[in-house]
């Protein structure tokens, strides 16, 4: 959306079309086609969000042990999505053994138990556990089963009017089941109410979704897709050209992107708990629409309604008055007073069972004017938090164009959010890495110590900006990173540490992206050497622009986002230095003076730093040559030239003799360091300095 478009009209539902090929579907096994009928439902979020619902059919399979062909049921498993599910994604049972459990069912309190017999049923070992639906698709006779949840379907299923418009719409044809918290229960129901009306080819769940059938896999898809276009035309017929939620009331901010970067590190810090949260800012056209809407207060407050999307989003989410967001009283006053609000329903509903109250922050804040911004302990489940309530939007516009907007039961919901066999299996998932919640920025992102130092962080779970002035160097090493630990989590920016105005643009991706700022890494650097004489102004100048002024201007501008995050365990600074800051050098008192500079500008920061709970530590390489731009060129002839000897391979050998332990030193090695002082393994420590340098007694402090 173009940043000053008001928002005139309201946004359409998308309106699926088949995708099948039978070109490639005519070569598959009846399992391939199931996978590849999931795929394309799961690949195309016009028919469904991420993870979104599930799939099955009843195959014929031969029986490992009798050799006897028997009916399987293949049916996604828990966890993972139906877009990017492979073949292993799905659980397969026997089904005569799935219909033999209802033996065991007495009625809806036995859900729980019900879930305890699926693994029994497990055909061929397969590891997939299958799922809380799997009742949904043993019970229904038919050979070809989909699940989904896709906004114009959820939007009648969470409307006052859902149950008249889906008589209209399919006249019959499509049943309603009341809501029904998943489970065995609702698979009996479900089953007892195709028998009853025996014409039906698909079923609607109230706030929830829609379940549908047919005796093949393309037809299957087909008519899952067909239910969803009808959905969308339906109701892109009621919406009309009138805006959605009686219309705009705040337009789009055009300066919204940097309203987000101040705002989020100010609500990160107030948002206490066992670990940081990682922030995600969307102003897409579904949070302009709706935060600037007539409507918005009145229908944020309901929360959502899929459990899908509650489950992702909270309970509500919380709402700021964009006109008192410098008021940092105000900021945590909202959010005290979200987390008392929560509380209070855990309070409510908590049965004698129930788990202990988890995180009671807020996942979804809405500004209107600004958009969207998400927090979780992680990047991606923050995203996904942000898309999840994006759907939530688009729900409550379609119900509300057929009737009032039904959000989940209070109580219902949370029975859901706190459902003893959810419990179990957080507590089942491994710890977090260690810096998990952590957000780093890398000067000098694209070169071998930043580089390195980048990817030891990312390997410990944080996010990382890369900030260095070489635009296409630091993209590539981005675009690498993002495959190899997720595109979530690492972000480029474009900064010479000199500039003053790049250095804030640089920390404000950390704080827009990411939420704020924990970990700063100043390694930008340049090396020159020359003999006194020879040492002009612009040389000295250049030295200390970028290794005296840069390091100064990068922690400053990195200052006030770090002092926020002191209520949480604190925040870590740390200069690259080098030996030569220590030790004096030989034809490089430019360069070596500019690094004591930097050496005793961190010592200042400890003092300056310690009471905001800021940590300011120094790491001295020494003679790191691998994959260092500083070494590519002139510096490494320079150094050769003052040594007296080849710049080649003589260079190194040269090193690693002058070091006492005859090692070289490698970025990795320097990374190390550096992890070790962005981490809380330093938490007691600051104004400290570690020589990486394989032993150098000139280097040594005292
Ligand atoms: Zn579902």
């Amino acid at each position: 959306m173009n940043a000053h478009t008001p928002i005139t009209a309201a946004l359409p539902f998308a309106v699926p079309s088949s995708r099948w090929d039978e070109s490639v579907a005519g070569k598959l096994s009846p399992a391939e086609l199931l996978l590849y009928r999931s795929n394309l439902l799961g690949g195309d979020l016009t028919v469904t969000n991420f993870g979104g619902g599930n799939t099955s059919a009843k195959l014929e399979e031969v029986d490992p042990l009798t050799g006897e062909k028997v009916e399987v049921l293949w049916v996604k498993g828990s966890g993972g999505d139906i877009g990017s599910m492979k073949l292993d994604g799905f659980a397969t049972l026997y089904q005569a053994k799935l219909l033999g459990l209802e033996a065991h069912y007495a009625g809806p309190d036995d859900d729980d138990k019900m879930v305890g017999f699926l693994p029994h049923c497990t055909f061929n070992l397969n590891g997939r556990a299958a799922s809380i639906d799997t009742p949904l698709h043993s019970l229904l006779p038919f050979a070809h089963v989909d699940h989904v949840h896709p906004d114009a379907i959820i939007a009648l299923a969470a409307s006052s009017g859902g149950e008249a418009a889906t008589q209209e719409i399919w006249g019959g044809k499509i049943g309603w089941l009341p809501w029904k918290r998943p489970g065995y229960t609702l698979g009996v129901m479900l089953r007892d109410y195709v028998k009853a009306n025996p014409q039906v080819e698909g079923v609607m769940l109230a706030g929830h979704g829609i379940i549908c059938w047919a005796d093949s896999a393309k037809a299957c898809y087909e008519h899952t897709v067909q239910l969803i276009a009808d959905a969308a035309n339906y109701l892109n017929a009621k919406l009309g050209s009138a805006p959605a939620f009686g219309g705009q009331k705040v337009a789009p901010n055009p300066d919204r992107a940097a309203i987000a970067a101040d705002l989020m590190p100010r609500l990160r810090g107030f948002m206490t708990g066992a670990r940081q949260k990682l922030g995600h800012f969307s102003d897409d056209a579904e949070a302009l629409e709706f935060t600037g809407s007539v409507d918005f207060e009145r229908l944020a407050a309901l929360g959502t309604s899929c459990p899908d999307h509650f489950l992702r989003t909270k309970i509500a989410p919380l709402t700021l008055d964009p006109a008192r967001l410098q008021d940092d009283a105000y900021l945590a006053q909202k959010i005290a007073d979200y987390r008392e609000m929560y509380a209070a329903y855990y309070e409510r509903c908590k049965r004698p069972n129930s788990p202990a109250m988890r995180d009671s922050n807020p996942v979804v804040v809405l500004v209107p004017g600004v958009g969207r911004i998400t927090f979780a302990t992680d990047k991606t489940t923050a995203r996904l938090a942000g898309e999840f309530y994006g759907n939530a939007i688009n729900v409550m516009r379609g119900a509300e164009a057929i009737g009032d907007y039904i959000a989940l039961d209070e109580q219902e919901a949370f029975d859901i959010e706190y459902w003893l066999l959810e419990e179990a299996k957080l507590q089942r998932m491994p710890a977090p890495k260690p810096l998990v919640g952590k957000i780093a920025l890398v000067t000098g992102g694209a070169g071998g110590i930043g580089a390195a130092s980048a990817a030891r962080l990312l390997r410990e779970g944080a996010c990382v900006v890369l900030a260095d002035r070489a635009a296409d160097a630091v993209e590539e090493v981005r675009a690498g990173f993002a495959k190899q630990f997720g595109k979530d989590v690492v972000r480029a920016a474009v900064c010479d540490v000199t500039d003053e105005a790049q250095v804030q643009a640089a920390i404000d991706v950390a704080a827009r992206e990411f939420g704020g700022l924990d970990i700063l890494v100043a390694n930008a650097g340049i090396a020159s050497s020359a003999p006194i004489e020879e040492t002009t102004i612009e040389l000295w100048n250049r030295n200390y622009d970028v290794l005296a002024q840069g390091y100064f201007l990068t922690a400053r501008a990195a200052w006030p986002l770090m002092k926020r995050m002191k209520e949480q365990g604190g925040s870590s600074v740390v200069f690259i230095g080098s030996k030569n800051g220590v030790a004096a050098a030989t034809n490089a008192s430019a360069y070596a003076s500019a690094k004591a500079a930097a050496n005793h500008l961190a010592r200042c920061l400890a003092l300056e730093g310690a009471p905001h709970g800021i940590r300011v530590n120094t790491v001295n390489p020494d003679a790191v040559i691998k994959g260092s731009k500083i070494w590519d060129g002139d510096w490494r002839k320079e150094r050769a030239g003052a040594h007296g000897i080849d710049s080649g391979k003589e260079l190194e050998e040269h090193y690693r003799q002058r070091s006492m332990l005859k090692r070289d030193v490698l970025p990795e090695d320097i990374a190390e360091a550096v992890y070790f002082l962005g981490s809380d393994m330093s938490a007691k420590s600051t104004g400290n300095m570690i020589n990486v340098d394989a032993g150098n007694a000139q280097a040594f402090t005292r």
